[in-house]
């Protein structure tokens, strides 16, 4: 007797978050049939708890490039399932002179326009309010693009399923196989390739390689906030210690100032791992965070000073007295001290993607072009 199969397909993806989504999409503009399958009925993993901020300007090198390729593909995306897109860069904020040295030395290493430094008072029109410490000047970069993240991958996962030869499995697990042949929790599914984009959970499926690769998770906390009254921010905004994180600013010479600044002058949002930062939800709500801690099993346990010190942070920004939180959660993506993603096969026909570290939302289009490129 026969196997039955419960799909049959080119491809199969197994994780409906944006790095599956993307190399879904990459799959069918190639032409090829393609089954998505999600343990859960619906994404709502590390795609639906970001910022949505496509930060590209503030990549170098390969995850530059790699970044500029996405940004076109989020554009087309974003026109054809219908979602919202929003082309108004990153506004990042310079409150100290150290970091207003790292704005401008990227600006001056930069093609005219990509990073275009601001004054004083322009920035302060975009945040429409005083803050505290004073700004001293700051950047638009240019190429950041921004997303609505509860929406994004929904809408995506929903126009993709519409296209011929693209079948999702919902709360369908992926459990392991080879050669063509995937076991998941309601039966085997056939596919030439499949394509594992689980994220943090890559520990649960192949923990040689997890550990191998120092594959770790980042919890992070993050919060909703009611807009201060007259908050139209276009932008998403960046602050001081966004530079340390993003490597076209954290490269730059003038960053071993800024961190030793830091350091001494904020040891409270060094020691939470903060990347103070924020964006703006086409409903107002504004998205807030965030924190890092590292481990293998994440402890699920929130400190609320973690959260006090980036609250008074960010009204301190906003030129507020306090912010109204409307939800809080935390946040898990895969992290490696190695490299920023991880493209590997620990099995023949089993082809691993996974972004380690935070920028899964900027360049998992162009990280699915370079999947299928190393095919
Ligand atoms: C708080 C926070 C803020 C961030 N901010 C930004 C940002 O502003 N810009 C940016 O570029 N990046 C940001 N990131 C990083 C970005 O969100 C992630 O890199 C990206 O979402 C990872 O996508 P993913 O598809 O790999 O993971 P996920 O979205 O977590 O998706 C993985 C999917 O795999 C499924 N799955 C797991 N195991 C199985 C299995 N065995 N069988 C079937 N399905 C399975 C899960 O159900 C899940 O839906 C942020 C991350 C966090 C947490």
């Amino acid at each position: 007797m026969g196997t039955s199969f419960i799909a049959e397909s080119d491809v199969l993806i197994v994780g409906a978050g944006i790095v599956g989504l993307a190399h879904a999409s990459a799959a069918i503009a190639r032409g090829l049939t393609v089954t998505v399958i999600d343990r859960d009925a619906r994404a709502v993993g590390a795609s639906v708890r970001n910022f949505g901020h496509c930060c590209v300007t503030a990549q170098s090198g390969q995850l530059l490039d790699l970044a500029l390729v996405a940004r076109e593909k989020w554009l087309d995306a974003s026109q054809k399932a219908g979602f919202f897109s929003l082309e108004a860069g990153a506004l990042t904020i310079a409150r100290t002179p150290a970091e207003l040295a790292v704005v401008e030395e990227l600006a001056a290493s930069r093609e005219p326009g990509q990073v275009a430094l601001l004054t004083a008072t322009e920035v302060r029109s975009h945040l429409s309010a005083d803050a505290n410490p004073p700004i001293l000047g700051g950047a638009l970069l240019r190429d950041d693009l921004r997303v609505d993240p509860r929406e994004a991958v929904g809408k995506l996962a929903d126009w993709l399923a519409r296209q011929p030869g693209v079948r999702f499995l919902w709360q369908t697990s992926y459990q392991g196989g080879s050669d063509g042949v995937a076991l998941t929790s309601r039966g085997e599914i056939r596919a030439e390739r499949t394509i594992v984009c689980v994220g943090h959970d890559l520990d649960y499926l192949f923990p040689d390689l997890a550990a191998d690769n120092q594959v770790e998770r980042c919890g992070l906390q993050m919060a909703l906030i009611a807009a201060p009254l007259g908050l139209a921010l276009r932008p998403a905004v960046l602050t001081g210690t966004s530079m340390l994180r993003y490597p076209a600013f954290a490269e730059t010479a003038a960053a071993s100032t800024l961190a030793m600044e830091m350091a001494s002058a904020r040891p409270d949002l060094v020691e939470i791992g903060a990347n103070v930062m924020f964006t703006q939800r086409p409903d107002g709500t504004v998205i807030v965070g965030d924190s890092h801690r590292y481990a293998t099993t994440m402890d699920p346990f929130q400190g609320e000073a973690t959260s006090s010190t980036l609250f008074d942070e960010i009204a301190g920004i906003l030129g507020v007295p306090s912010v109204k939180v409307i939800q809080r959660w935390q946040g898990i993506y895969a992290s490696s001290v190695r490299a920023p993603f991880l493209i590997a096969e620990p099995l023949p026909g089993v082809t691993t993607a996974i972004v380690t570290s935070g920028v899964g939302m900027t360049i998992s289009f162009g990280l699915a072009a370079k999947t299928f490129d190393l095919l």
